[in-house]
């Protein structure tokens, strides 16, 4: 029952991750693609208002030019001034017309006096500066085009009105206006032009900013009083972001595929475990190694555990913290620990004859503990390898006691046999312990995790602490796990705790190896005792 519903809500977790990988590249991408719009989008309409004032301003430039050399003569009218304003007229290519002005008549004019002798209407915005201006002018001679007069010192230039914001933009609908005098009024624009755009220039310089339907930019002049305002409908910028995302959702989606492809893959791949690990069994592809367990005090090797390791036939190694709970899931873990005793049979078998005080550690799990199968075959293991009593140890976890009667039976029987038996992983479960009052265990292993609060020496855990209290109360030996650094073996000396296995001492080994290395270290203690002697 347990397999088969965790499977399905392994299913259901893939499906929801795999529709996550494919959504959300998607919407990064889609983010990703509008910021980058609305970055283009500001910086186009920046070029727009720049060039809008750019116009306005070189305008300005030759309207002032112009006046100032017309102002030099005493007579307004002479025809060295007409000839000058005529220079002036067709030398610039804003000013339309350029001329002398009272009230509101040109005098004369580049245009020739008759032409312009009539009433072109009172001033309608005043500049700080002087500058006086009309700005919505009709002359008689170009009906239905509008003018701006700029007037100074009684001369008076004639611009066009759609000059300064003759401007070519993406698309017509682009706003564009040009502002003048300290209220910034408006002097020409195209398109709807919003006052809190006009406000939001109040401290001069240049704004960015995008308001609800439209990113804009308004920008003053630093010489004249004049600026311009450019406004992108935001329409505009939604087709940017098509366009990118049309560009960018593609690569997301694909992405996303592949990465859901992968995941299914992998899901697929622990989905099948349980098949592909009983064909391992039936090919043989398991394989045990050994770590040694030292004394403390003298550093002589007095055990191993044996850690069964998987080669997948491309040599690829599977770790046991991936197939064990596997195995245990999808009930394959007990014949996984058979397999395990005989090739702990088949490497170890003479083991013992040799080294009578030495012992092997063996790893069993819950349905191992709970199955009275497994006494008879560690009978048969001590048989195959005429183990005495303590040279053979089970290894069992606290999350191994589910049912702690069954379990009890089990340990008991082991014990009964000469198989020591010490509880692994001690303190990371979440039992409540109370097993340890019906349960007889000779060896307690204290986890690497305990161990590894050793290294730092400041705050060391007192958890540790009271483990050890907790074995020596109840008369168990106590092996240190993951035991890497001199300074964390000297702690567990001096605290008492007899036994220690780790990279600090060994890592697990084939057996080969395992031997040869441990003939050195029985070796290299005989010669130290024969020195000590
Ligand atoms: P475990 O029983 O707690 O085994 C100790 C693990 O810690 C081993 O990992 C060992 O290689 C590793 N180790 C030992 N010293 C050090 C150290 O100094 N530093 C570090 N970082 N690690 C160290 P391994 O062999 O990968 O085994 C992992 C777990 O798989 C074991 O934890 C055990 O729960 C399970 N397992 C291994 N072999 C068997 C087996 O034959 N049967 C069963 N039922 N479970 C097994
Ligand atoms: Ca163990
Ligand atoms: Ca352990």
């Amino acid at each position: 029952m347990r397999a088969p519903l965790r499977q399905g809500i392994t299913t259901i977790a893939t499906l929801m991750v795999a529709m996550l990988a494919i959504a959300a590249p998607i919407f990064v991408t889609i983010h990703v693609a509008e910021q980058q719009a609305l970055e283009a989008a500001k910086e186009r309409v920046l070029t727009y208002a720049k060039d809008v004032l750019k116009r306005t301003d070189l305008t300005a430039e030759q309207i002032n030019s112009g006046i100032s050399i017309l102002s030099r003569s005493p007579e307004p009218c002479s025809d060295a001034n007409l000839q000058l304003m005529r220079q002036i007229d067709v030398g610039s290519s804003y000013i339309q017309a350029i001329g002398h002005i009272s009230g509101n008549h040109f005098d004369c004019s580049s245009l020739g006096s008759e032409d312009v002798d009539f009433d072109i209407g009172p001033v309608d915005l005043v500049q700080p500066a002087g500058m006086r201006l009309r700005r919505n002018v009709e002359f008689p001679f170009a009906r239905g085009s509008r003018f701006i007069v700029m007037e100074q010192d009684g001369y008076a230039a004639v611009i066009h009105k759609d000059l300064p914001i003759d401007v070519t933009t993406e698309s017509p609908d682009v706003s564009l206006a040009t502002l003048s005098g300290p209220s910034r009024e408006i002097l020409s624009a195209r398109g709807p032009v919003k006052q809190q755009w006009i406000n939001a220039l109040a401290s001069g310089g240049e704004v960015i900013f995008a308001d609800r339907d439209h990113v804009v930019a308004a920008v003053s002049s630093p010489r004249y009083h004049f600026a311009a305002i450019a406004a992108l409908p935001m329409q505009h910028v939604s087709e940017g972001v098509q366009a990118i995302a049309m560009f960018l959702v593609p690569i997301g989606v694909i992405a996303g595929l592949v990465l859901a492809f992968a995941i299914f893959r992998l899901a697929r791949s622990q989905l099948a475990m349980p098949a592909v690990i009983r064909a391992a069994l039936r090919q043989d592809e398991f394989f045990m190694m050994y770590q040694p367990i030292v004394d403390l005090r003298s550093g002589t090797w007095v055990g191993a555990e044996a850690l069964v390791r998987w080669r997948r036939p491309g040599g690829e190694m599977v770790r046991p913290d991936i197939f064990i709970p596997i195995a245990e899931d999808s009930g394959l873990i007990r014949e996984i620990t058979a397999r395990v005793i005989k090739l702990i049979a088949r490497d170890a078998g003479d083991l013992f004859l040799r080294y009578p005080d030495f012992h092997l550690g063996i790893n069993l799990s819950s349905a191992d503990l709970h199955a009275p199968e497994t006494v008879g075959l560690l009978y048969a293991l001590i048989a195959d390898t005429r183990a005495g009593p303590g040279n053979l140890m089970a290894e069992a976890t606290e999350r191994g006691f589910t049912d702690p009667v069954a379990a009890a039976e089990t340990v008991n029987g082991l014990r009964k046999a000469g198989i020591s038996v010490a509880i692994d992983d001690f303190g990371t479960g979440y039992s409540s312990l109370s097993f340890l009052e019906r349960v007889e265990f000779d060896c307690l292993k204290i986890d690497k995790s305990f161990v590894d609060t050793l290294n730092t020496g400041a705050a060391t855990s007192q958890v540790i602490l009271h483990i050890i209290d907790i074995a020596n109360s109840l008369k168990m030996v106590m092996i240190a796990e993951g035991v890497e650094t001199a300074i964390q073996a000297e702690f567990l000396r001096k605290r008492g705790v007899q036994y220690a296995q780790g990279l600090l001492f060994g890592q697990p080994m084939p057996f080969p190896e395992f031997e040869a290395a441990l003939m050195k270290s029985q070796l290299d203690e005989a010669v130290s005792a024969g020195h000590a002697r």
